[in-house]
């Protein structure tokens, strides 16, 4: 699929908050870790990694929740005050955002090009094999950066 023309924009189910992404993100993948889980509902989250300077939030009063991570730093959750839902996490001193690609008004584009944490996936979920996969954290991101790239060079 190709990308979109960039601004595109996205938000929470009850349309308070709401934010835009004037470039591509860096980045798609799924992440299968319990926390993702747990904050979904479901067997991963999609993980969309977008620069800080490309994400404006354009509206929307924003509940934060500090998670502490196995490593031992905060990450810090933001959601939509008025109906919850998540939209965005930002990790410790990052110069980017991992937002919920769920929350794009147009998912079609982002298809997840990898997966992380697969050792605490859903024994049902599959993993595709020619994605770019990490059975924990990917403490470096770029092999999913450069299969994000990769995937989009026509
Ligand atoms: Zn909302
Ligand atoms: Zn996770």
């Amino acid at each position: 699929m190709a990308l979109p023309n960039f601004p595109v924009e996205g938000g929470c189910q009850c349309g308070s908050a709401r934010y835009r992404l004037k470039a591509a993100p860096l980045s798609v993948y799924n992440c299968h870790c319990k926390d993702c889980q747990r904050f979904s509902g479901a067997g991963w989250s999609m993980s969309m990694i977008v620069r800080n300077d490309d994400f404006t939030l354009l509206q929307g009063e924003i509940a934060r929740y500090d998670r502490k991570a196995d490593s031992g730093n905060f990450i810090r959750m933001n959601f939509c005050a008025h109906c919850h839902g998540w939209l965005w996490n930002d990790p410790p001193a990052a110069s980017f955002k991992v937002v919920r690609a769920g929350t794009l008004d147009d998912i079609n584009w982002a298809a997840p090009v990898g997966n992380i944490w697969t050792d605490s996936k859903a024994a049902w979920a599959h993993i595709d094999p020619s994605h770019v996969n990490f059975p924990k954290g990917a403490a470096d991101r770029t092999p999913l950066f450069d299969a994000w790239t990769r995937s989009h060079q026509d």
